[in-house]
């Protein structure tokens, strides 16, 4: 009776669904990006932010199955796999037992899938995206798990890790039309053609070496190539040198990659602002850096507070909790304080068929 009674409302629900469009998915990772670093085009940039637009705002706790302090890969296995995994895991659990990703499982939707990044792209971040290794540092494993994924845009460094005797072969027989020189508009593509642009043998080039636009051109290239597909698409794109930068210590450096990272976010908040049916999350894994904005001097003076002294606390990373803003259809399932793994199941519920 309880059953029958439910029935027409399912089918009503349903057949609701079947006309809605499968929501397009953007990720952008500022790699090491706390509240700190967001903060940087506030007072370093020459325009209002777009972070500003976003209107959905969260925090989320990185912390990592072992440590409570994570690395790269553990952040990028929960945010990308809902599981909460020992440090330089990548895709894989506790156990070291595969769990499938974002590209795996919405790939079998009809999703198209991309990574952008200013790392190799068979770096941590990317690599939780698509693939699986015990260790994050098995970059030929992770290449070789790219070339086999459902990844049918890829932009970043890491040629290195796909040169082999096969030659071009390794990407011609997995139909991946391959750029080694620069980024260029994608045409016209064949049904299944997939695009991979690998321009340095390890990491991009720093923005103060001259990276220039690649990042926001790079994912304007992708949502160009990706939006084609009306099964919908998942787009990760990374920040990564923010990480660098924070290592470093260098503020000059972090500063023109977080002003890179907001042109990127510029590019992914217009296309969903014209596109309508595009969520965009901007997020971290961790923070790096112990990274604040602090006054001058040591004293409460006012001339104290006139400017700030970017300051670092560490080099290495930190377990403060990371922001989260959001746009778009869905995006409101991003507020409030979030564990990494809450990043994929809110994901999975907004795409699910
Ligand atoms: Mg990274
Ligand atoms: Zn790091």
């Amino acid at each position: 009776m309880g059953i029958l009674l439910l029935l027409p409302a399912l089918l009503s629900a349903q057949s609701r669904r079947e006309k809605e469009k499968p929501l397009n998915v953007i990720i952008l990772i500022g790699d090491g990006m706390g509240t700190s670093q967001l903060s940087i085009p506030y007072y370093y940039g020459k325009r209002e932010p777009v972070f500003g637009y976003f209107g959905n705002v969260g925090l989320v706790e990185t912390s990592s199955a072992t440590h409570k302090i994570t690395d790269s890969a553990a952040g990028s296995t929960a945010m990308f796999t809902g599981r909460k995994t020992y440090n330089n895991a990548i895709g894989v659990d506790t156990d070291t037992l595969i769990r499938y990703n974002l590209t795996e499982i919405l790939s079998k939707q009809g999703y198209k899938s991309g990574v952008v990044t200013t790392a190799s792209i068979t770096g941590a971040t990317p690599a939780g995206f698509y693939g699986h290794a015990s260790d994050r540092r098995m970059h030929y494993d992770i290449a070789e798990w790219l070339l086999e994924s459902e990844v049918d845009f890829f932009a970043g460094g890491g040629l290195q890790f796909f040169l082999s005797e096969e030659g071009d072969d390794r990407f011609t027989s997995r139909n991946i039309e391959l750029e080694l020189e620069r980024l260029k508009k994608i045409r016209r593509a064949e049904p299944d053609q997939r695009f991979g642009f690998l321009l340095a043998m390890d990491g991009m080039p720093s923005m103060p070496e001259g990276r220039g636009d690649f990042l926001p051109e790079a994912t304007k290239i992708a949502l160009d190539f990706l939006s084609e597909n009306e099964e919908g698409f998942i787009l990760l794109v990374e920040g990564a040198q923010i990480d660098w930068a924070s290592h470093a210590n260098d503020t000059d450096y972090l500063v023109a990659e977080m002003l890179d990272f907001e042109e990127t976010a510029r590019v992914a908040y217009n296309f969903a602002k014209k596109d309508g049916n595009t969520v965009v999350i901007v997020t971290a894994d961790h923070e790096t850096g112990g990274f604040s904005l602090a006054a001058s001097g040591k004293e409460r003076y006012s001339e104290d507070y006139a400017t700030i002294t970017p300051t670092f606390g560490t080099t290495t990373h930190s377990a403060t909790l990371v922001p989260l803003i959001a746009y778009g259809p869905g995006a409101e399932k991003f507020r409030g304080i979030l564990r990494n793994t809450e990043i994929f199941f809110r994901i999975i519920e907004l795409t699910a068929e």
